[in-house]
C-alpha cells in the first residue's frame, strides 16, 4: 500500500512557527461521525471512461475494492457525497435522465454492499462556459452544505484523482485526498494525502481506528 503524508497547508500557519518536523496523520485528524467524505465519481469511484463519458450503466465499471471501501466509510463518516463534473450532458452526449438512472444504479450497489451516500452532485456545465459549477468552482461544497447544514467544511476530507477535485476541496478548506490513480509524478504537491486507491485510503482509516 503505498501511503505519503504531507504537510495540511490550513494548519501550516500554527506549525510553521515551530521547528519541528511534524507530520499529520490521518489519526490526527480524529475522523468521527461529525465529519463528511466528499468524493469524486470517474477514476475514483468507476475506471475513467477515457475520452469517452459513461453515459449508461452498461458502461459504468466499479473499480476494484470501492464497494467495500464506501461500506468501511459509511461505518466512521456521519455524511458522504459524491461531487462529480459531467460535461456530456452539455455536450448532448446523455441526459440528465440517463445520468440520474446510472446514479440511481450505482447507489443501490453501494448500499447492497452495506454503503450509504447522501447526495450525488452532478455538474452537466461545458468547461468553457463562464461561471460553470465546475470544480475547481465550489459551487457544489455550498450546495450540500445548504441541503445538509450539519457538513462543516473544516471536518471534511476530499477524496479524488484530479488537480481540480484538490483545488476544489482547497477551496473550502477541507482536508484533500489523492487517490492517484492518474499516476501523477508529484503527488505530494497536489495534495495533503496520497493512497493509490480507495479501499486503501478506507483501509488506513480503520487501522488508524484499532489503534484509538
Ligand atoms: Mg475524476
Amino acid at each position: 500500500m503505498q501511503v505519503t503524508q504531507n504537510f495540511i497547508h490550513k494548519f501550516a500557519p500554527i506549525y510553521s512557527s515551530c521547528n519541528l518536523f511534524l507530520t499529520l496523520t490521518l489519526m490526527n485528524l480524529s475522523i468521527d461521525k461529525s465529519w463528511t467524505l466528499f468524493i469524486d465519481r470517474d477514476g475514483v469511484i468507476n475506471r475513467r471512461p477515457g475520452a469517452h463519458y459513461v453515459s449508461s450503466w452498461e458502461k459504468f465499471e466499479f473499480l476494484p475494492g470501492v464497494r467495500k471501501a464506501m461500506a468501511l466509510f459509511s461505518n466512521m463518516f456521519g455524511r458522504i457525497v459524491i461531487v462529480t463534473n459531467q460535461q456530456g450532458v452539455g455536450k448532448k452526449m446523455m441526459s440528465v435522465g440517463s445520468l440520474r438512472r446510472i446514479h440511481s444504479a450505482m447507489l443501490r450497489e453501494i448500499e447492497k454492499a452495506g454503503g450509504k451516500v447522501d447526495a450525488v452532485y452532478f455538474c452537466p456545465d461545458l468547461e468553457e462556459k463562464q461561471d460553470n459549477c465546475r470544480k475547481p468552482d465550489r459551487f457544489m461544497a455550498d450546495k450540500a452544505k445548504n441541503d445538509f447544514p450539519d457538513i462543516d467544511f473544516n471536518k471534511s476530507i476530499m477524496a479524488g484523482d484530479t488537480e481540480n477535485d484538490m483545488l476544489f476541496g482547497k477551496n473550502v478548506g477541507m482536508t484533500t485526498v489523492l487517490i492517484n490513480t492518474n499516476h501523477f509524478s508529484s503527488p505530494d504537491e497536489m495534495a495533503d494525502i496520497v493512497f493509490e486507491d480507495l479501499i486503501s485510503f478506507a483501509s488506513s482509516l480503520i487501522s488508524n481506528d484499532l489503534n484509538k
